[in-house]
């Protein structure tokens, strides 16, 4: 099953289906070099994967690491 939160973007999680780029590798354009954006048929592979995984309503988002600042965090004592 395809981890989509281990890579830098969620849509490295599957293999392409274009260029034939592994889990974890930005997709290659026919010279080799790295393709400006990731191959359609890909983005389309992860979008399939991903809600078979975790459904319809899921989403992800992009979440910072490290500390949060709450600037009201004391007020809800
Ligand atoms: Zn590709």
């Amino acid at each position: 099953m395809p981890d989509f939160t281990a890579y830098d973007h969620p849509v490295l999680a599957v293999p392409c289906p274009t260029c034939r780029a592994a889990p974890g590798l930005w997709c290659r354009c026919s010279s080799g070099h790295m393709a400006f954006d990731l191959h359609a048929a890909r983005r389309a592979e992860a979008a399939r994967q991903f809600i078979a995984q975790h459904g319809d309503w899921a989403a992800i988002i992009h979440a910072a690491p490290g500390w949060l600042i709450d600037p009201r965090g004391r007020a809800r004592h």
